[in-house]
């Protein structure tokens, strides 16, 4: 028998949970994760019999990805540090993901798993819902890590202006633009903010300054700069308000934070796990129960 078995790597609270069916999340750390909130809403609301189950997997990714399918697991989600590494072990790849280069939803298929990226359509929605449209805007993304390649291609997707990619380390922003392959990027570095011409923008924050109380604002020490925004988005949802969602607000500036990213990248995930569409009625019961979670 094999040593990779994915049922030794369930997180401590969900050791005892029965099921007819089973989706998971694979990441690591894992405990805290919110997404079995979402599954399990929908399954109930269904009467689909299925479970949502935290792995915790720290090494061997490809192992237990095969464990998992071998055990009829019906869809995963890939978080942190994972969502790149798990190309090579996937049957397939929907084609926005492989352009992204990073999965974060599973659909299991005849051979094993195909990889799709539900973030970036799950981010595009809670901007569409907010009544802004992305279309021929100039864009400012603050950081160049695995969310920002959603971002970038969201971008190029639905047809921004021109892309303004900050990040600390120059080189990952200039990856990033290449990745692309678009003459729409246009990557710098925090110190060169200046070059950017002066006008409206929306801006889309990125970077993981803003989890730690006292951050600050990210990357960039002036606040004319970030005054240019007509809409902003943080990615981070826990604080509910990092000092950029603070900043905006106190500026009159419209801004969301990245809970509705969440929810909506978990939607779209379980429509393809199951084959069903998630009416507006369900999606708010569930973003009433992550709030209450996250922030009560
Ligand atoms: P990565 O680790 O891949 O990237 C982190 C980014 O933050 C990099 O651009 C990094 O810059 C920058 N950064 C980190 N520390 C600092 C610092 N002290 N000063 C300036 N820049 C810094 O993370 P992800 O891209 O996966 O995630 C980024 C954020 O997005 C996280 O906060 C995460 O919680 C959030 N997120 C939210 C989602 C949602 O559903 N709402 C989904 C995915 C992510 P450098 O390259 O120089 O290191």
């Amino acid at each position: 028998m094999s040593v990779f078995n994915i049922w030794d790597k369930v997180t401590e609270d969900y050791k005892t949970v029965k099921a007819d069916k089973y989706l998971g999340i694979f990441g690591y750390p894992i405990k805290h994760t919110l997404s079995p909130i979402i599954h399990d809403t929908i399954s109930d609301e269904f009467s689909l019999g299925e479970r949502y189950i935290p792995f915790e997997i720290n090494c061997d990714l490809g192992d237990y990805i095969k464990s998992a399918y071998d055990s009829g697991i019906v869809g995963l989600n890939i978080t942190v540090p994972y969502k790149e590494k798990v190309i090579p072990f996937l049957s397939d790849i929907d084609v926005d993901a492989k352009k992204i280069g990073a999965v974060n939803t599973l659909v299991r298929n005849d051979i094993g798993y195909k990889g799709y990226n539900t973030d970036m359509e799950g981010l595009y929605r809670s901007i569409v819902e907010s009544g802004v449209n992305i279309k021929d805007r100039e864009i400012i993304i603050l950081g160049a890590g695995g969310a920002a390649r959603a971002v970038a291609y969201m971008c190029k997707k639905y047809n921004s202006k021109k892309v303004y990619i900050i990040n600390r380390s120059l080189d990952k922003a200039v990856k990033l633009a290449c990745d692309m392959d678009d003459g729409l990027f246009i990557p710098l570095s925090a110190d060169k903010y200046n070059n950017i011409p002066k006008g409206k923008y929306i801006f889309i924050q990125c970077t993981s300054v803003g989890l730690k109380d006292g951050d600050g604002l990210p990357l960039i020490n002036d606040v004319e700069f970030y005054n240019q925004a007509d809409f902003a988005v943080d990615l981070i949802y826990n604080p509910a308000k990092t000092e950029f969602i603070k900043f905006m607000e106190k500026q009159n500036i419209s801004a969301i934070n990245g809970l509705k990213m969440l929810l909506y990248q978990g939607i779209i995930a379980n429509e393809l796990w199951n084959d069903i569409k998630i009416d507006a009625n369900l999606s708010d019961k569930i973003y009433t129960k992550l709030i209450k979670k996250l922030y009560s």
